[in-house]
């Protein structure tokens, strides 16, 4: 089957890489088929290993806001990467990130730097446990929050595309401790502190949830957090990772008015390089080591190259502040009507979820509230139309529980572009045999 290097590539990987992926959702497995090897890419496009040109509607699962190899961002990497690869020691640009984050998302006032979004959770749990000297945690079915065994229960995301929900290795008495809500359900999360209410030690959310494809809160679900959490002396965890700098320069906090106890961050933080932050009030944050007893650490934290990366983004994000926001919600709304019109043509029954740049489309009969709406989410459908979409040129996200991203890179045209093929591949006879 080796008609293309991305085949052969993979035939290659498979024997020396555990499914031949780095991350499982990249695999193809959601939706059959041999995953595409990807060369450059650079504003709204990306090149494959066999030359082939996408639209790319994934973004690097959300980093790249301002499309790929942005020229100023690129600039900072090379430059940074001139003078050092990894001090393992302090600098000025870490120090200047975190300044940044601190203008700009609302509950941060101090920031503690780490390599991911799964670091950042992982901290943030431990973090919420010392503080208060409780051990459950709430999250919400469907949600995702990095692959920490304290998350991997009801896990969205890859672990949701995979059919493993909760994994093999996680420690029942680790499980245990996590407890499952219904995501827009405040009724699921009173129950849960009905009946152990002074064992939680925090609510972790993802303020829009985007790893069982994209669900915005329902108006009083973020409000209704804040107020449970705040009776019961627990904190709320606003996971940020995806919605961070995404939704609004201050993320969803910002965005929907709703104030965590800290958040965490990662993905548009670092530009496309690997980073992730905890970030929150002095009085919590304090309580990482050294300043406080929670123990957290890491090698390559704050790394150089990264931070450069990072600070480049987001002196863009400042600098442009709510004029390019406004320009993604233009655009964002434009692909969401285009699609909307598209399915209605096409007598196809679908649903599209949007926040901003945020977006997916779910072949699903009714509407997308949580993960309960998705009991018959027709994902054989969503296969096909990937592939039909992949053979001409558009690069959507390889599952149907992800969420999609515009970028500033994306032009109208690129929209139109997106719609009129989604058009076509929705009206194909082969969307519906
Ligand atoms: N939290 C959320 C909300 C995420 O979307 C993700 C990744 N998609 C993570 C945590 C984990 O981040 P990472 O993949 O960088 O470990």
């Amino acid at each position: 089957m080796s008609d293309s290097f991305s085949s052969e590539l993979f035939e290659k990987a498979q024997k020396i890489i555990p499914g031949g992926v780095n991350s499982p959702v990249r695999a193809f497995g959601a939706v059959g088929g041999t995953p595409v090897f990807f060369e450059r890419a650079r504003g709204s496009r990306l090149w494959d290993v066999d030359g082939r040109e996408y639209v790319d509607l994934l973004g690097s699962w959300g980093p790249m806001i301002l499309g790929h190899c942005h020229p100023e961002v690129e600039e900072a990497v090379l430059s940074a990467a001139q003078r050092a690869m990894s001090f393992g020691a302090p600098t000025a640009t870490e120090v200047e990130l975190a300044e940044r984050v601190v203008d700009m998302v609302p509950c941060a006032e101090m920031v503690r730097l780490v390599n991911s979004g799964t670091e950042a959770t992982l901290t943030a749990a431990r973090l919420a446990r010392g503080v208060t000297g409780r051990d459950r945690i709430v999250k919400f079915a469907g949600c995702y929050h990095g692959h920490g065994d304290s998350f991997l229960i009801k896990a969205g995301s890859g672990a949701l595309t995979l059919g493993v929900p909760s994994s093999p290795g996680v420690p029942g008495p680790v499980a245990e401790l996590t407890l499952s809500a219904r995501y827009n359900d405040l009724s699921s999360v009173e129950a849960l502190f009905g009946a152990h209410g002074k064992d939680i030690a925090a609510v972790i959310v993802e303020p829009v949830a985007g790893n069982m494809g994209t669900i915005p809160p329902e108006p009083g679900f973020l409000e209704g957090l804040r107020r449970l959490t705040k009776d019961s002396g627990a904190l709320l965890i606003f996971d940020e990772v995806m919605t961070g700098f995404r939704l609004s320069p201050g993320g969803a906090q910002e965005f929907y008015d709703v104030q965590p106890d800290f958040c965490t961050l990662a993905k548009v933080l670092g530009g496309g390089l690997p980073i992730g932050a905890i970030a929150g009030p002095r009085a919590i944050l304090e309580n990482l080591a050294p300043a406080g007893d929670v123990y957290q650490a890491g090698t390559l934290s704050g790394n150089p190259i990264a931070t450069a990366a990072g600070n480049a983004t987001l002196k863009v994000l400042q600098e442009r502040g709510r004029e390019l926001y406004d320009e993604l919600e233009g655009k964002g709304a434009r692909l969401e009507a285009g699609l909307r019109a598209a399915i209605a043509e096409s007598g196809v029954t679908a649903q599209v979820n949007r926040v901003g740049s945020m977006m997916t489309l779910f072949f699903n009969d009714s509407e997308v509230k949580n993960l309960d709406s998705l009991e018959n989410l027709r994902t054989d459908v969503y296969g096909r139309f990937f592939h039909l979409l992949l053979e001409r040129a558009i690069y959507f996200p390889p599952s149907q529980y992800e969420a999609f991203f515009l970028s500033a890179a994306h032009s109208d045209a690129d929209v139109d572009r997106i719609v009129t093929i989604v058009g076509e591949v929705l009206q194909s006879s082969s969307m519906v045999e």
